[in-house]
């Protein structure tokens, strides 16, 4: 049976590696640190190791679960293990810039590896269960080639263009991930200090034009400004902002917006919430305590 090797057991990753082995499929699961490979540990049709060569060694698919470009280079380009590479398949599933994953496509591509992208929407538990939106970056062929594993994350994936074309997208998502989240917190904040009634607002709000989906799903942790257990950190958030916000200046796109509400981040995470889930925006928002009555001594 086919090997997948798994790079990267952070969140996604771990779920990546256990959705693998729970759909049937042999999974070899790599990290840097040995201690995320821990929890992994007994589970069918899994194994798990540090030896960076033993994993990519026999695997016939190479899938991609890195923070960041970054690590990516790190990993698969600037080591010895290149060579390991060739006619394999690698699948980068993280976010990363559209010009990072195609100067790692061409890289890749001179090692004689089949490299293409496909991030997405949606976090662990939509992972775990085979929920996700795939938002592929690939050639048309490829694309018919992988369609039926890659509905092993999400039931229909999405050939968005070439390689790079899903990265962008990607980045266009994660925009309105910051962006809705702030503005919402915004008005939240606003509207407990107030001392109006969260139902009347949403009693407004849900039925209207404004409203998005993912107001309802962070409103209760922002409530209680309980930001833990995070599915996506908040230090990730500034990663893609700061990957949208570059991308976008290049196309000339004004980033004006996009620089506000990283500042929202940027101050979040000097609040110590980096690792916390990123409605911990909330709290930058709307810091807790009630602001000093104007001429206050
Ligand atoms: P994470 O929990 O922070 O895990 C990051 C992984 O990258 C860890 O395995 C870490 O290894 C590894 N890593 C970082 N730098 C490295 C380096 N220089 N060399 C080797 N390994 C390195 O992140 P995540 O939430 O799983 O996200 C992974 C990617 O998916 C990110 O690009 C993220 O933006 C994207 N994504 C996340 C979500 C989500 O909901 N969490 C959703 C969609 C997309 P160590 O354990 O050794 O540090």
């Amino acid at each position: 049976m086919a090997l997948v090797a798994v790079l990267g057991m952070g969140l996604m990753g771990r779920a990546a590696a256990g959705r693998l082995a729970a759909t049937g499929q042999e999974v070899v699961a790599w990290n840097r640190s040995p201690d995320a490979l821990t929890p992994l540990q007994g589970i069918d049709r899994l194994s798990v190791t540090t030896d960076l060569a033993a994993a990519i060694g026999p695997a016939d698919r190479v899938v991609l679960w890195l923070a960041d470009g970054a690590a990516i280079r790190s990993v698969l380009l600037d080591r010895a293990i290149g060579s390991r590479l060739a006619g394999k398949t690698v699948v980068q599933m993280g976010t990363i810039a559209p010009e990072e994953s195609r100067a790692i496509a061409a890289e890749l591509a001179a090692l004689g590896c089949d490299y293409y992208e496909a991030p997405v929407l949606g976090s662990i538990p939509e992972l775990s269960t085979g929920k996700l939106l795939l938002m592929v970056g690939a050639t048309p062929a490829q694309f018919e080639g992988e369609r039926a594993w890659l509905q092993t994350f999400g039931p229909e994936p999405l050939l968005v263009g070439p390689v790079g074309s899903a990265a962008a997208l990607k980045l266009a998502m994660n925009q309105l991930i910051g962006s809705l989240t702030t503005a919402f917190a915004a008005s939240l904040a606003l509207v407990e200090r107030e001392g109006i009634a969260i139902e009347t607002f949403l009693q407004i709000l849900r039925p209207s034009a404004l409203y998005a989906p993912t107001f309802d799903k962070k409103l209760q942790r922002m409530r209680d400004r309980d930001f833990d257990r995070p599915n996506f950190p908040t230090k990730h958030l500034l990663k893609d902002l700061d990957l949208f916000a570059q991308a976008a200046a290049a196309q000339g796109i004004e980033t004006g917006p996009v620089t506000a509400v990283r500042a929202i981040v940027e101050r979040a995470i000097a609040q110590g919430l980096g690792d916390t889930d990123y409605s911990a925006l909330f709290a930058a928002i709307a810091p807790a305590g009630r602001p000093e009555a104007e001429g206050t001594p």
